[in-house]
């Protein structure tokens, strides 16, 4: 670079520098704080993986809701039922044609049910498109399904149980002998054929088996079963001059089989990291702030449906849900035009490595923001970076604590403080819900109706008239 363009680059960087803004308060002190990690280290390692109803589960919500009094702050708890599942020790093994039996590695989805011992061939049902279907004879055998699958959860089941099959054992898209804990019902019914998640190294062997023409004999014995749970969400709330409140929401419960340090022990430490600033920091604000520690999430947004219906008649300004925030990236709409300018605005407050990619107007699903805003509710999340080698055990027996990540951790909870404080006391939002038409016109223009219908939750009920 010759000189007048190093100092003309040297200037333009140095303009940059003078026009950011000055870091905010509660940024400051977040960066600095790392109880939510320390308290997400506590959890992860004296319980374990947060399923919920598990007693791992409950000890560990008795164990948050000790640090949070521990802070002056009376945490409410918001009971409510659920299905619930319980793993079992099921057993996948496979028979043929190997000259001894090898127990496969798998995880079976929630609300697989348990049923007696069988054995049954495999066949490969490629993608589980009714065209991969078309080719093959299904019926009394085993399903071996593709990583690469595009067919919606439970749609693919529905249609192996409509072709007579007798399970499904899906393949994992990552290597490495992971598993992809996940649920298999939005609707909590109980599977009526066992689904399983297998490592991908054990599918792509049989696979290939399959693909020699080689008969494939599988024995599956679950013991894993469905059962009605009584659990609850955790609630803090923050005084505010008006009724409409923000509400800040992170899903508390986790899969069994690591710790759920990122999914989602990422979010329970952001908004303990926020509680405990919000508690050291009472100030006159416009709206109330309420944190919400949801759980049932994973197995199908048990907690956020439950909160959003309990919260229909009240004053929502805006949710903020956070699953799996890493380094924030940028602030995100979800779908809803209208509220970029307000982000816009709020992006503005924030020195650009905060929010490198500004704002964000993309619909997402399958998280606790959904309930809400199937109610109408203005709901934001962020766009957020996680290292590729700690976001790919997502699920897995490896979502350990030692993959946690203290800058991660207070580098996010700065932003979203400083977002809290922001939809607290910004002038231009309020609490007007959509109307089922504009919801309807956000689910359409973002193309979420098929994977909302396999949910369960499109199209929304008729409104009951008073
Ligand atoms: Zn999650």
């Amino acid at each position: 670079m010759n000189l007048p363009r190093l100092l003309a680059a040297v200037l333009a960087a140095t303009a940059t520098l003078a026009a950011q803004p000055a870091p905010l308060p509660v940024v400051t002190q977040l960066l600095t704080d790392r109880s939510g990690y320390e308290l997400l280290g506590r959890l992860c390692d004296d319980f374990g993986g947060r399923l919920t109803g598990s007693p791992a589960s409950r000890a560990a919500m008795d164990a948050l809701v000790n640090e949070l009094r521990a802070l002056g702050l009376k945490p409410e708890r918001q009971h409510f039922t659920m299905p619930g599942w319980v793993r079992g020790d099921d057993e996948v093994t496979l028979l043929a044609p190997l000259p001894t039996p090898r127990r496969l590695r798998v995880a079976a989805l929630s609300y697989t049910q348990p049923h007696a011992p069988f054995e049954a061939d495999v066949v490969d049902i490629g993608q589980g498109r009714d065209e991969d279907f078309a080719k093959i004879e299904v019926r009394g055998k085993i399903g071996l399904l593709a990583a690469n699958t595009t067919v919606p959860r439970g749609l693919y089941e529905k249609a192996a149980v409509e072709r007579g099959m007798r399970g499904v054992l899906f393949i994992n898209r990552e290597a490495g002998g992971q598993l992809l804990a996940r649920t298999g019902a939005f609707s909590g019914e109980p599977l009526k054929i066992p689904v399983y998640s297998l490592a991908q190294e054990e599918g792509k062997w049989i696979g290939r088996l399959l693909a020699r023409g080689q008969n494939v004999r599988l024995r599956m014995h679950t013991r894993s079963h469905c059962a009605q749970i009584e659990t609850e969400n955790l609630i803090v709330r923050f005084p505010g001059r008006t009724a409409e409140k923000i509400v800040i929401g992170a899903h508390f419960d986790s899969w069994d089989l690591g710790q759920g340090a990122m999914d989602n022990g990422i979010g329970l430490a952001q908004l303990f990291a926020l509680a405990k600033y919000l508690a050291a920091n009472p100030a006159d604000r416009l709206r109330p702030i309420e944190l919400i520690w949801y759980n049932g999430e994973e197995q199908g947004l048990w907690g956020s449906r439950h909160a959003a219906a309990v919260a229909r008649k009240e004053p929502i300004a805006a949710m903020v849900n956070l699953d799996m925030v890493g380094y924030p990236l940028s602030v995100n709409a979800c779908g809803d035009e209208r509220l970029v300018p307000l982000l816009t605005r709020f992006a503005a407050t924030m020195p650009v490595e905060r929010l490198r990619e500004g704002v964000k107007n993309v619909a997402w699903l399958a998280s606790d923001h959904t309930p809400y805003q199937l109610d109408g509710v203005n709901v934001f999340t962020f766009g957020a970076y996680i290292d590729r080698e700690v976001n790919r055990y997502y699920h897995d027996v490896a979502d350990t604590f030692d993959k946690s990540d203290p800058k991660l951790i207070a580098e996010s909870s700065a932003t979203i403080g400083a977002f809290t404080l922001f939809l607290a006391d910004a002038s231009d939002l309020t609490a007007t819900r959509r109307t089922p038409a504009e919801i309807a016109a956000v689910v359409k223009t973002h193309g979420l109706a098929p994977r909302l219908t396999a949910m369960g939750l499109w199209p929304l009920p008729p409104v009951p008239t008073p």
